[in-house]
């Protein structure tokens, strides 16, 4: 069976300050009742390994129930931890998460006090993943580890090596500090290296014979990654952007794989002027990030054409006889539903906006929800590549 991985963000909290985080920071969590929900959505998608992370996912009250039942439900269970609670609390709930998991994967980057507390990182944080793999020792989840490389530790990753070779570790994964959001873009200047160099490293690095693969993660590969956040929104981030390709709990069904490729924006025009359609044309053809996949000229084929090409955003004319764009929007999301319908941008040769518009456009909104953009007055060019760029940036 192909295997299907997301990773998990169970919650946002965590019991460290790491200056190089960029994980996404407060986002209120779901009820356990909900996240049971997810899991069920997940596992009907065809997931078939989850990566349980946060934040510091073990202060989710609940996760050891919902690891048993991902198990239940055949699930590969990967736990990344940076192991401070589960190091100092010995009770039936890090038991039971232990007992498990599959995969336990620690995250430490040196064996220095100092350093990791110029890294953010809990006092003595060293002590206590050493007293984790200690407790681990003897127990069957696998252990791996990940190191986040910056210029504070780079030149003392042997050292850590050494420690770690001590102990059977699986894997040890490198990850490049990645200055994409939160306070891992603050700190970019103190912490970045070049992928050369952590490539350099690394190979170096691969001589300890206790310690299984060890490999290292660039941002793109982070990027091939399915994210599902605490409330359950699915997201890709693409080129450092993120994109929202729907709601796990809200959704019952959602295609996993097809919604990993990255492509241009697929645009389609509805609109029965020749002359305006051409302009539209020549202006997305100037990007590189955007393509028209279709041009319809009445609302029967354009309603057609989405279901068919099912294009990220659709251009269309406001209102005519022949072709009323509200009109499109509302039929295709009574046939697709909010989740999956393109985003609709239409398109008025008139130069102001009346009540009349503002009545309309807010009765469209209510019927299919934010996948309603925006009324484009003329002139239109340089409107289209705003909505277009703005949606590239942030993504549905
Ligand atoms: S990197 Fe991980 S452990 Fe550190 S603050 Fe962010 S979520 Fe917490």
């Amino acid at each position: 069976m192909e295997k299907q991985k997301v990773c998990w963000k169970i919650t946002t909290r965590c019991n460290q300050n790491c200056k190089y985080c960029f994980g996404f920071s407060n986002i209120g969590e779901l009820d356990y009742g909900k996240d049971e929900k997810v899991l069920e959505h997940l596992a009907n998608n065809g997931v078939t390994d989850i990566t349980w992370t946060g934040g510091e996912a073990v202060l989710y009250p609940k996760l050891n129930e919902l690891i048993k039942k991902a198990k239940e439900k055949g699930i590969n269970c990967k736990l990344v931890t940076n192991g401070i609670y589960l190091s100092q609390n010995d009770n039936e709930y890090t038991k039971d998460i232990i007992d498990n998991l599959d995969y336990l994967n620690l995250s430490i980057d040196s064996i220095s006090n100092e350093i990791n507390l110029e890294l953010g990182k809990e006092n003595n944080h060293f002590e206590l993943i050493k007293q984790l793999l200690e407790k681990t020792k003897n127990k069957s989840v696998k252990i791996a580890i990940n190191t986040v490389v910056s210029k504070k530790n780079i030149d003392k990753l042997d050292e850590l090596g050494e420690f770690l070779n001590n102990y059977k570790i699986d894997n040890w994964k490198f990850l490049k500090f990645m200055p994409v959001r939160e306070k891992a873009l603050l700190n970019k200047d103190e912490f970045e290296v070049t992928e050369k160099q952590l490539e350099e490293k690394v190979e170096s690095l691969r001589k300890f014979e206790n310690i299984g693969t060890v490999r290292y993660k660039k941002q793109k590969d982070f990027e091939k990654s399915i994210v599902i956040l605490p409330n359950a929104d699915i997201i890709i981030t693409e080129n450092g952007v993120d994109r929202c390709l729907g709601n796990a709990l809200e959704q019952e069904k959602f295609n996993l794989k097809e919604s990993c490729k990255i492509d241009k924006i697929k645009i389609l025009i509805a609109y029965d002027d020749e002359k305006t359609t051409e302009d539209i044309v020549n202006v997305i053809n100037e990007l590189d990030y955007a393509e028209v996949v279709g041009i319809c000229t009445n609302e029967q084929d354009a309603l057609n054409e989405i279901i068919k090409l099912n294009p990220a955003m659709v251009f269309a004319k406001y209102e005519s006889n022949g072709l009323n764009g509200l009109n499109v929007a509302k039929k295709v999301g009574e046939t697709l539903g909010k989740w999956k319908m393109p985003v609709f941008n239409i398109l008025d040769s008139k130069n102001e906006i009346t009540e009349n518009d503002i009545d309309k456009l807010t009765n469209i909104s209510k019927a299919i929800g934010t996948k309603f953009n925006s009324l484009l007055i003329k002139p239109y060019n340089e409107k289209i590549v705003n909505v277009i760029k703005t949606y590239k940036e942030d993504r549905y």
